[in-house]
C-alpha cells in the first residue's frame, strides 16, 4: 500500500501509540472474558494496522469500539474457517502492497484452536513478516490455576466427538509424562470424565470454566471425584479440562523379586529382566541388574543384555 493512500492513524489517548505500522501479519490475542484482558500493543496495531480482518467481524468491531478505537473508514475483513480459502488471496495481495494487516479470532490467541494458522504459514512462506501480538490464551488461563505442575504441560485441542475414538485420544495423552490441557464442550464434560475414569479414575483432573468471566470456577479433584460431582451435569459456558501426569507407581522390590522369580527358571535373564520391567513400568537396566543378582545366588542364567 502506498504511503500516499494512508490515513495517519489517530492519537487516542496516552496509552495508545498511533505510528504507522511496519508492513507485515499481526496476529492480536484478544481477551477471553474480561474486555480489559488486552495489551497497549494490541490496542497500537488495532489503532495502526492498514488492514483488520477477523474471524467475526462484528466480535473486532465491538472490541474495538469498547476501547475506544475508530475505524476511520477501515473495513474489516473476514477470515474464518468457512472462508479462508477465498479471503487469504486478498490479504495476500494487500501485504504485497506493503499492507500491515491484523487479524484477530474470536478470543484469545488467534493461532491456539482458532484459523489463523494457514494464514500466518502462508505469509511466512511468501516472505512476509508475522508478528506475535501475545496475550491471553485460554489453555495458559487454565494451567494457571489449575495447580497442576506447569513445569510441562502439552495443549491437546479438542477431543473427537465420537467415543470410541475419544477414548484412544485421551488413553494417548494421559500417558504423557506431563500436564494436558484439553478444550471441551460444556456439554460433554461428563462424557468426557467418564472415559477418564475407564483409563484412570485415581487421575488428578481440573475443570476451570469461564475464565476471567463473572462466573468463573475452577473445580478440582480425582476423575472418579469430578465425575461423581453433580454440577458436571449441567455445566453452562466454556471449559477447559486439565489431567495432572501419570502418578508414578511405587513398586516395591519384593514385587520386582517374585516377578523375576517366576521367570528366570524358565527364561533368559535378559528376556526376564526386559518382561517384568515392561510390566512394572520400570527401567531396564535396574530390572537387568537385580535379575543378574538373583541368577548370580543360583536362580537363573546370566547373559548379555
Ligand atoms: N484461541 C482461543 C484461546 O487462545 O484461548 C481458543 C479458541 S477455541 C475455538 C474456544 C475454546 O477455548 C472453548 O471451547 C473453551 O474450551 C476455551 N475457552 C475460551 N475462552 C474460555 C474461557 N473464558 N474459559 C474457559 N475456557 C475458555
Amino acid at each position: 500500500m502506498s504511503e500516499k493512500g494512508r490515513e495517519p492513524p489517530q492519537r487516542l489517548s496516552a496509552h495508545i501509540e498511533a505510528g504507522p505500522l511496519a508492513a507485515g501479519l499481526y496476529l492480536v490475542s484478544t481477551p477471553i472474558g474480561t474486555a480489559r484482558d488486552i495489551t497497549l500493543r494490541a490496542l497500537d496495531v488495532l489503532n495502526s494496522a492498514d488492514i483488520l480482518a477477523a474471524e467475526d467481524t462484528r466480535v473486532m468491531r465491538h472490541l474495538m469500539e469498547i476501547h475506544g478505537i475508530p475505524l476511520r473508514g477501515r473495513r474489516v475483513q473476514a477470515y474464518h474457517d468457512h472462508n479462508a480459502e477465498r479471503s487469504r488471496p486478498a490479504l495476500m495481495a494487500a501485504l504485497q502492497e506493503g499492507a500491515s494487516v491484523a487479524y484477530a479470532s474470536d478470543a484469545g490467541t488467534p493461532l491456539v484452536a482458532d484459523p489463523g494458522y494457514r494464514l500466518a504459514r502462508d505469509v511466512a512462506q511468501a516472505g512476509f513478516r508475522v508478528n506475535a501480538v501475545p496475550g491471553p490464551s485460554a489453555a495458559l488461563a487454565a494451567l494457571s490455576v489449575s495447580g497442576l505442575p506447569s513445569d510441562r504441560f502439552l495443549f491437546a485441542g479438542f477431543p473427537p466427538p465420537t467415543r470410541s475414538a475419544r477414548l484412544a485420544w485421551l488413553r494417548h495423552w494421559a500417558q504423557l509424562d506431563a500436564t494436558v490441557i484439553l478444550f471441551e464442550s460444556p456439554r460433554r464434560v461428563n462424557q468426557t470424565l467418564t472415559e477418564l475414569c475407564e483409563i484412570d479414575p485415581n487421575r488428578m483432573t481440573v475443570v476451570a470454566r469461564e475464565l476471567t468471566k463473572k462466573f468463573e470456577e475452577v473445580i478440582r479433584g480425582t476423575a472418579s471425584d469430578l465425575a461423581a460431582d453433580p454440577r458436571m451435569a449441567n455445566l453452562k459456558g466454556e471449559v477447559v479440562m486439565l489431567l495432572d501426569r501419570p502418578s508414578a507407581a511405587v513398586v516395591e522390590q519384593d514385587d520386582i523379586l517374585a516377578a523375576l522369580h517366576l521367570r528366570l527358571p524358565h527364561m533368559s535373564v535378559k528376556d526376564a529382566a526386559k518382561e517384568v520391567a515392561q510390566q512394572l513400568g520400570l527401567p531396564r537396566r535396574e530390572v537387568y541388574q537385580l535379575a543378574l543378582s538373583l541368577a548370580a545366588d543360583g536362580d537363573g542364567r546370566s547373559d548379555e543384555i
